[in-house]
């Protein structure tokens, strides 16, 4: 590089920071755009940030919101295109975006979390079957661990390209979101959807992606995740069988699983989740956003 540029690209990035710095600048809290505007609890939003010059090309950037840090990657226009969500139970109220490299913010958004009420229903049930046993709790805390495990181990970079499919082209027979009230406690909400499906029905990948965890757990049966990575994972739950191995390549349209009844259920069906920076969100409104998020990445 010449020295005249490199001088050029040490004062934007000098300019940069300063306009960066807390309390500045307005100019470096414009510099964020999300789509849409305002994070809703489960849902995901598209951020990009473009910021001047090249000062940035080797360093990974990561946007900083509720207290995890998700990757940031370079889409059309040389711009840095990431995703962020707000899990289901995310406090409601304004909160910090922050754009850093290292331990450097170079650019900040206020942005308001919306609660959002995806409804409540109520179970009545004999209490032997709501109340595990203290051997069935521990491995159930044990799954969970490893789970947890796999959601913080994530590949930055994308692994796949284009807009996502549904795993299962099928109805909804469980909303997303929901709220239960068993015997008149209040449970986990639903943190997937659940899609009809017969025993032995092909379970697709929506996206390429690599087998993160798969295990046949108390209460989700044969469950399977994908890193698809930029901090995505996809959940598979209550598979009659697995058609993948941990660290295995998937590639989109992949049959992955069958559907089942294993675990905790009454009847056969696909709970289908999605999980980005560990936050619970929409899998199926997910699966609409990716197309959007494909153009901003500039896949096809
Ligand atoms: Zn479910």
């Amino acid at each position: 590089m010449s020295r005249p540029r490199r001088l050029a690209r040490a004062l934007a990035l000098l300019l940069f920071c300063l306009a960066a710095w807390p309390g500045a600048s307005s100019a470096a809290e414009s510099l964020i755009e999300l789509e849409p505007g305002i994070v809703t609890q489960g849902q995901v939003v598209l951020l990009k940030v473009c910021l001047p010059g090249q000062a940035f090309e080797a360093q990974a950037l990561r946007a900083r919101f509720l207290g995890q840090e998700a990757p940031l990657v370079r889409g059309v226009g040389g711009c840095w295109v990431g995703a962020l969500a707000a899990d289901l139970n995310a406090s409601p109220g304004p909160h910090e975006i922050e754009v850093k490299a290292g331990e450097m913010t170079l650019a900040r958004r206020q942005v308001k979390v919306a609660a959002k009420d995806y409804g409540t229903r109520q179970i009545t049930v004999a209490q032997k079957y709501v109340a595990p046993s203290r051997e069935q709790l521990d491995r159930h805390q044990g799954e969970m661990e490893r789970q947890r495990q796999a959601y913080s181990t994530l590949d930055p970079v994308p692994l796949w390209r284009g807009p996502w499919l549904a795993p299962l082209d099928a109805e909804v027979v469980g909303i997303f979101g929901r709220r239960s009230l068993v015997n008149g406690e209040p449970r986990s909400p639903h943190g997937g959807v659940d899609l009809r499906g017969g025993v032995g029905t092909p379970v697709r990948a929506p996206a390429a992606g690599r087998v993160a965890y798969l295990e046949d757990t108390y209460f989700g049966g044969i469950t399977l995740l994908i890193d698809h990575g930029l901090g995505l994972i996809s959940g598979y739950r209550h598979l009659s069988e697995a058609k993948v191995g941990p660290g295995q390549e998937v590639r989109q349209g992949q049959v992955i699983g069958l559907v089942g009844m294993s675990g905790r259920v009454t009847g056969p069906h696909l709970h289908f989740d999605m999980h980005l920076m560990g936050a619970r969100v929409d899998p199926l409104a997910w699966v609409a956003t990716s197309r959007r998020l494909a153009l901003m990445l500039g896949g096809s």
